[in-house]
């Protein structure tokens, strides 16, 4: 593989063909340090002890852990590995790599690959470098990795380098989380608690886990790699600045499902082989609805192994694209005036059974279980919608969220008519006894139907009920899915506690208090649920006479994350102490703030340097060829025309360059403004109104200006030639 990536797609077709190594079942998985694996090349007890110090989480022994690094050391060589690096997902979003290489020098002074079982659980990158969000003052600089072994660990190849890496959570000294992967890990440990404890209250004693699961649908864009190069924005802001809409957009509706072009496709194909090795499910690829955009999705996964995933495959295309002279687009709008990108997570809890808890059952028994668990889902979003709205806040996002494209800032849960009805109808008390028959006539007949129900779909809703789980869409493409995925955990892990103990309270026939509990949740909780369209001006204003939050921007939503409410919460389900919740509050603020700091430094750079000497060029051309044919044939009024066209192009142009002194000035007074609060609220407002003004008229320049002038690639270029 190491080299036939570079290969043309077309002969490249031909070597696949004759290798006929191509049947993906013989090599899913190769890449990955799996349970099989481990069974194979460790000794028997020592791999039983592995399993069972996994599953009751304690800490490993070294003995243990010098037998796997041994056998995981063994494995990676032959795989070609010759260095080892603890993986982390530090708070900057993407993931962390310090490499080690194996060797070491012998008594005798010879080299030898070595691997100890120390250096398998526990590593220490200097976490000075990294983002903490103020945490870094509570503890000294430094921070240590520590293997997850939840998570396999696996071999990455990237040019001539092969690396085995180990997924690993990273804390400070003082055991404050600075990781995504730790808060994800805690609550996923809630909600398997309180799940559990609930099931056991409705009489379920068979399942002994209840994990989360998740199935984040990957949006991307995709642009040929010499277009990619000729634009600062795209490749130091990851979206285009400027750009003027090209006459043929998504308007035909002909992208979306439509035939995959070869280039595209042979991409998609060598980062699936890629995803297969990791053991990574990719099921579905599709073309979107703007052109040059497309989805990847995976078969879900259980949590902490899904998110460690999704950021493989955001890495893995980013890898492999340049390979097929292309570049990876995960910002959230690359290109204004076509669709963004988001990725839709879908949510769901299982038992170890391999039951799904918000599966309409068979059994009446079944389908109170799933009714609880569905109500502490819709209660969980109503009481914390303004923590799901702060999980997906990002400057990138802000171009989504409430731009018609994507679900509006404001939060609501959309059910299905059938399921609607259900629950309006325990609301009324139309089933008011709790018999077998009653709930097998309330469910039984309807709910099944449900699950394989596709007609009744909102596209519209951010948080939508889809069958079997529930579909968080306001994620951003470039996101990491912990933090969604580690707030939903937490907040449905404390709704199920509460309906647990108010079941309890009403003492008698469970189901029957579970009816009656259900039936007074769904009062309290109403107002969060919404059937109708989400994009229009109406749901805004029904909205907020419901009360729901609609937060527009990133500054207002994630203020949220530090609310009395919030360090409450997280603290009781020990999935994040204030001080740390406060720091991931600082880290993504300050991240906006830079965010746009750059945009707008690069915009004031593209127009400065290169936008304004080609208009400026064209100016002059023009203003030459009317001077040269007044001196052939005099001035008249066929120049008339030629000189109103001087005259808006030199008007354009001055108005350009004072809004580029405008922004400049704005970009410095952001500087001094001391508190991150406002500084985030200026650029958020006066520099992002700013760079819209220059963008509209370099925008209007472009229409005007001499193509084989213009200096950067347009939109129709970089969006349909592929
Ligand atoms: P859509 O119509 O939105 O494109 P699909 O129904 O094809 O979606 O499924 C979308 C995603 O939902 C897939 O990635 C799938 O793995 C995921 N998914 C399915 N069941 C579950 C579940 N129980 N938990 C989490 N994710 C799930
Ligand atoms: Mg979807």
């Amino acid at each position: 593989m190491k080299y036939h990536n570079l290969i043309p797609a077309a002969e490249r077709h031909y070597k696949v063909e004759k290798e006929k190594d191509v049947q993906v079942s013989r090599y899913y998985g190769e890449d990955i340090f799996s349970a099989k694996v481990m069974q194979d090349k460790l000794p028997k007890d020592i791999y039983k002890r592995f399993i069972e110090t996994i599953e009751a989480r304690r800490p490993m022994d070294l003995e243990t852990a010098n037998a796997v690094a041994h056998a995981i050391k063994e494995w990676a060589i032959d795989k070609g590995a010759t260095h080892y690096c603890h993986w982390f997902q530090p708070m900057t979003g993407a993931t962390a790599e310090k490499h080690d290489s194996f060797i070491e020098f012998t008594d005798a002074g010879d080299v030898i690959e070595r691997f100890s079982g120390k250096q398998l659980i526990q590593g220490e990158p200097d976490a000075s470098s990294f983002p903490s969000g103020g945490l870094r003052s509570t503890f000294e600089a430094r921070g240590y990795t520590a293997w997850d072994p939840t998570s396999p660990a696996f071999i990455i190849r990237n040019g001539l380098g092969t690396t085995l890496c180990i997924p690993t959570i990273f804390i400070s000294y003082t055991g404050e989380a600075l990781d995504k992967k730790t808060p994800l890990l805690r609550s996923i440990g809630a909600i398997d608690k309180s799940a559990i404890s609930m099931l056991r209250l409705l009489g379920n004693q068979e399942a002994q886990k209840v994990f989360a699961t998740l199935g984040p649908e990957q949006e991307y864009f995709l642009v040929d790699q010499d277009y990619y190069f000729k634009r600062q924005d795209l490749v130091l802001s990851g979206r285009s600045l400027l750009g003027a809409a090209p006459p043929k957009g998504q308007q035909l509706e002909d992208q979306y499902f439509g035939s995959i072009k070869e280039r595209i496709l042979s991409f998609m194909h060598d980062v699936e082989e890629e995803l297969y090795k990791l053991g990574i499910p990719a099921k579905t690829r599709h073309n979107e609805v703007a052109p040059s955009q497309f989805e990847i999705a995976p078969i879900f996964e259980e949590a902490n192994l899904a998110a460690d995933h999704n950021q493989l495959v955001m890495e893995t295309m980013k890898r492999i694209a340049p390979l097929h002279k292309l570049r990876l687009l995960l910002h959230e709008k690359p290109f204004a005036g076509i669709n963004g990108s988001g990725k839709h997570l879908n949510w769901s809890l299982s038992d170890d059974l391999g039951n799904n808890l918000l599966n309409p059952g068979k059994t009446p028994h079944d389908n109170i279980q799933f009714l609880v668990f569905l109500m502490a889902t819709i209660r969980a979003v109503n009481i914390h919608a303004d923590l799901l709205r702060a999980s997906v806040a990002s400057a990138g996002n802000d171009h989504r969220l409430g731009a018609n494209e994507a679900p509006p800032a404001i939060i609501s849960v959309f059910l299905g008519e059938q399921l609607t009805d259900i629950l309006e109808d325990i609301e009324k008390g139309k089933i008011t006894k709790a018999t077998d028959a009653a709930i097998i006539d309330l469910g039984i007949s309807k709910l099944p139907v449900l699950s394989r129900d596709s007609t009744d779909r909102n596209r519209t809703s951010p948080f939508a009920f889809t069958g079997n789980k529930f579909e968080f869409r306001a994620v951003g493409s470039s996101q990491s899915i912990s933090l969604p995925a580690t707030v939903l955990n937490t907040i449905v892990a404390e709704s199920l506690d509460i309906l647990a103990a108010k079941i309890k309270a009403k003492r008698g026939d469970v189901k029957q208090a579970a009816l009656d509990v259900i039936k007074e949740e769904i009062k309290a909780n109403k107002a969060i649920l919404f059937m109708g369209d989400n994009y229009t001006k109406e749901w805004e204003k029904e909205a907020a006479r419901r009360g729901l939050p609609n937060k527009k921007t990133s500054y207002e939503a994630l203020k949220d994350l530090k609310s009395d409410k919030a360090l409450k919460l997280f603290e009781k389900y020990g999935v994040l102490s204030p001080v740390e919740l406060k720091s991931r509050y600082h880290v993504r603020l300050e991240r906006y703030i830079k965010e746009i700091d750059i945009e707008a430094a690069t915009l004031v750079t593209m127009v400065q340097s290169q936008i304004l000497p080609a208009a400026a060029a064209y100016q002059k051309a023009l203003a030459q060829s009317i001077k040269n044919t007044m001196d052939v044939i005099g001035d008249g009024k066929e120049l008339k025309p030629q000189k109103e066209l001087l005259k808006l192009l030199s008007s354009l142009i001055s108005e350009a360059q004072q809004q580029v002194t405008e922004l400049k000035t704005g970009i410095e007074k952001a500087k001094t403004i001391d508190s991150e609060e406002r500084q985030a609220t200026y650029l958020g407002e006066t520099i992002k109104a700013c760079m819209n003004t220059v963008r509209r008229t370099v925008d209007t320049l472009e229409l005007y200006v001499d193509n084989e002038l213009w200096p950067i690639p347009k939109y129709w270029e970089m969006l349909f030639i592929s």
